[in-house]
């Protein structure tokens, strides 16, 4: 869509920042519509930015994020808010009133080396989804959106408070700053709050509590990328040697009545992207997938036989029932339902495919009206009703799904503010 410069109607507020809200925002921005993003991170991306690359064409994140961010940078109509929250929306299509809280960043520009230099404390690095720690002032990643260092308060000395307030120039930290709220008038709200992991500590019997080597499927996609914990080195955890056994244990919490019912749909290429990026740095490395069935989305089956064609790659028809430290080691139990027998094999490094959990489940926007399935995905009504869901907050999806909806939300918003 091109820049339309005859803004109309009431503005369209998208809920979450990720590939599926950006995509949402920039395409009705640059509609003509007016248009507010929120976001509760201090930066937009979602989980695509943590990606290492991402399928079909394993390019970086980044590379399609850049060009959004520009989108994003140029076009006046859009306005972001990140660190922020929807906390009440009340109306309906076409009037929703809203209130949106602010919360305290500290940090109003570009930090100076005397600013990063005064704070020595650490925190869990959360974009690594804490394998590593940084320090209590740090940009979240390098091309972070806005572009601006997250501070957390809280880990700070006062030794260090006094250092930051001292630091030149003066201007760029507030620590005085605190929450606010503000109030707007909507017209059509877009929904993309995405997804998180599925607890890997609720699967007692496959060790993730106990083994620094038992790693979930988001974990991999950090220690697999350039700026993270390792550099981009796949290495064992507890130790940094380089493994040379790794198993992928799909559906890890997923079509599993002790769990979750549901397929979350990408999983299954997620590890076959995360086994080609095991062949890439360790071509020594032997793995194995153990799978319940190969689900690759839609037109990806090449991606999935490419691999069965490797004779450092086997994949096992079974469901893993156990992983326990067998010295340094992992021993994995698992049925080979094909093969017919009790497999217990020691691996070095253990992935879990955890799956799609719906952010909605557990923290729904107060006040706003969309029903959810008993999983806790919305259900988009069949009628109009000014709200639209998009992406993972809908079903498990891919990026391309994501966008697909999140231009078609667009639309009707669109359609809805121009009423
Ligand atoms: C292991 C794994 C690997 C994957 N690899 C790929 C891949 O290679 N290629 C691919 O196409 N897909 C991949 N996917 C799927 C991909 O992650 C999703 O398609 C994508 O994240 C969906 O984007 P989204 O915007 O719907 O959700 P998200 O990425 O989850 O973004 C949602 C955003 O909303 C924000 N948010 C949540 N709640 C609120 C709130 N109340 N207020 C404000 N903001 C809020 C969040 O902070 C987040 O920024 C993978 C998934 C997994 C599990």
């Amino acid at each position: 869509m091109s820049n339309n410069p005859a803004p109309s109607g009431k503005p369209i507020l998208v809920i979450g920042g990720g590939i599926a809200g950006i995509t949402a925002a920039v395409e009705a921005a640059e509609f003509g519509s007016e248009v507010i993003l929120v976001e509760k991170e201090a930066y937009l991306g979602g989980r695509v930015v943590r990606m290492n690359q991402y399928f079909p064409k394993l390019c970086p994140p980044t590379c399609g994020l850049e060009i959004n961010n520009q989108r994003i940078r140029n076009n006046p109509r859009l306005k972001v808010h990140t660190l922020a929250e929807v906390v009440q929306v009340s109306g309906s299509r076409g009037d929703f009133h809203v209130t949106i809280k602010q919360n305290p960043r500290y940090v109003k520009g570009a930090v100076s080396r005397a600013h990063l230099d005064a704070v020595t404390s650490e925190v869990p690095d959360d974009f690594n989804y804490g394998q590593s720690t940084v320090k209590a002032l740090h940009m979240p990643h390098d091309q972070a959106y806005p572009p601006l260092c997250v501070l957390h308060l809280d880990a700070l000395t006062d030794a260090e408070k006094t250092a930051l307030q001292a630091a030149e120039p003066k201007d760029v930290i507030d620590l005085s700053e605190e929450p606010r709220t503000f109030e707007v008038d909507i017209g059509a709200i877009i929904l993309a709050t995405g997804w998180r992991p599925y607890d890997a500590n609720n699967l007692d019997l496959l060790g993730y509590a106990e083994n620094a080597d038992v790693i979930t499927n988001v974990e991999m996609e950090r220690l697999a990328s350039k700026g993270g914990p390792t550099s981009g080195k796949i290495l064992r955890p507890s130790d940094g040697a380089e493994p040379t056994r790794v198993a992928f244990v799909q559906c890890a919490g997923s079509r599993d009545t002790n769990h979750n019912l549901y397929c979350s749909a990408v999983c299954c290429m997620g590890s076959l992207k995360q086994a080609r990026y095991v062949r890439a740095r360790l071509p020594d490395a032997q793995i194995t997938i153990f799978y319940i069935d190969i689900r690759p989305i839609g037109r990806h089956e090449e991606f999935y036989y490419d691999l069965v064609k490797d004779d450092h790659v086997t994949f096992v028809k079974g469901k893993v029932a156990r992983v326990a430290a067998n010295g340094s080691a992992l021993a994995l139990t698992a049925e080979d339902t094909i093969g017919g027998q009790l497999l217990q094999q020691d691996f070095d490094l253990v992935v879990l495919a955890t799956g799609v959990v719906p952010n909605n489940v557990d923290s729904p926007i107060p006040g706003l009206k969309a029903e959810s399935d008993h999983y806790g995905f919305v259900v988009n009504p069949a009628e109009r009703s000014g709200v639209y869901a998009v992406g993972c907050a809908v079903r498990p999806a891919e990026v391309s799904r994501s966008v697909k909806d999140a231009t078609a939300a667009a639309l009707r918003a669109i359609q809805d503010v121009r009423r």
